[in-house]
């Protein structure tokens, strides 16, 4: 049994965090700020005396008393138009926030876990992308405040792992969906989903040429689990490697939903990467690790969420 402290705990991946880390009896620290997390995503670990949640904006000084034995830095705005609209926070929550989170890590001797982000490598011009790229991004874009502070972050971790000799870990999430997105997230499953469910036209950016690769959320949280219980100090992606055509996704939401919606061309966001796949050679090789969920059936499980939380 370790004490893992969670920041961003009651966020979309944050509280799927805490509830396998409180799955298997760890005490669990959740720490959130709650502007983009919600108490609704972990209200139901309340009765879980080996849960604690704290309000707290750990761009700010963090304390937690006694011992800990890992710090997951989770907080940070995640979706594009968050970070559009909270741009200082998001820059200061990936390296305040970081610079933080490391030193409560340093203090207490415990593991620290940085959640990067496949917006490291920004339009990749490497594909699909292996953890040795260096990726392609613009640092004066709108994007830039996510993709340069989620970089920094990777550059002070790595500097407290050779400098301060902190065991640390660095992952690179990729696209991830599934239950607890929020119905506004502005991310582009949540958006076809909530559209096609409300009989409305979904939004394509651009021509719907420009790829991703999805993954379900139980997927993302079983490799997130054993890169931490790994002794891997490089980073890792974590990802589902089926690439998709936004346009892709759309008929298959549409398909699924049984919906009638048409599809609305809108403007393609600035810098808007152009295709997305993680090689995950990596996580194979040294966590043993792949997605077994396919997007046909993640999406299913994630229209039944959307359609509980829309009452229909
Ligand atoms: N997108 C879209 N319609 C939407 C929302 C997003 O076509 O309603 C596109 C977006 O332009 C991008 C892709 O879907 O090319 C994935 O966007 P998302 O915001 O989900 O994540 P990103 O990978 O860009 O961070």
């Amino acid at each position: 049994m370790a004490t893992v402290v969670v920041t961003g705990g009651a966020g979309f991946l944050g509280s799927h965090l805490c509830d396998a880390l409180i799955a298997r009896d760890d005490e669990v620290v959740c720490i959130d700020n709650l502007i983009t997390g919600s108490v609704s995503n972990i209200e139901h670990l309340f009765t879980e005396r080996s849960f604690r949640f704290v309000e707290h904006d750990v761009s700010e000084y963090i304390w937690v008393p006694g011992e800990v034995d890992a710090v997951l830095h989770f907080a940070s705005p995640a979706s594009p138009i968050d970070y559009l609209e909270m741009p200082i926070q998001t820059l200061k929550v990936g390296s305040l926030g970081t610079h933080n989170a490391l030193g409560l890590a340093k203090s207490k001797d415990a593991t620290f876990f940085i959640a990067s982000t496949s917006e490291v490598y920004g339009d990749p011009h490497v594909h699909p992308q292996v953890e040795t790229y260096w990726g392609n991004v613009n640092p004066i874009g709108p994007r830039g405040v996510y993709d340069e502070a989620k970089r920094f972050s990777e550059a002070i971790t790595m500097a407290y792992h050779r400098f301060h000799d902190l065991d640390t870990r660095i992952v690179r999430i990729f696209n991830t969906y599934g239950p607890r997105m929020r119905p506004n997230d502005g991310r582009v499953v949540s958006n076809f989903i909530i559209q096609a469910l409300e009989g409305r036209p979904l939004t394509i950016y651009g021509d719907g040429a420009q790829t991703r690769s999805f993954c379900f959320v139980d997927d993302e949280i079983r490799g997130l689990i054993s890169l931490l219980d790994s002794n891997e100090t490089n980073p890792v992606n974590i990802g589902n490697p089926n690439e998709f055509a936004i346009s892709e996704l759309a008929e298959i939401v549409v398909d699924v939903v049984g919906s009638q919606s048409g599809i609305e061309y809108l403007d393609l966001p600035v810098d808007d990467p152009t295709q997305r796949q993680p090689d995950i050679t990596r996580a194979r090789d040294i966590l043993g690790w792949e997605p077994e969920v396919d997007l046909r059936t993640g999406v299913t499980r994630t229209v039944e969420y959307f359609a509980g939380l829309l009452g229909r």
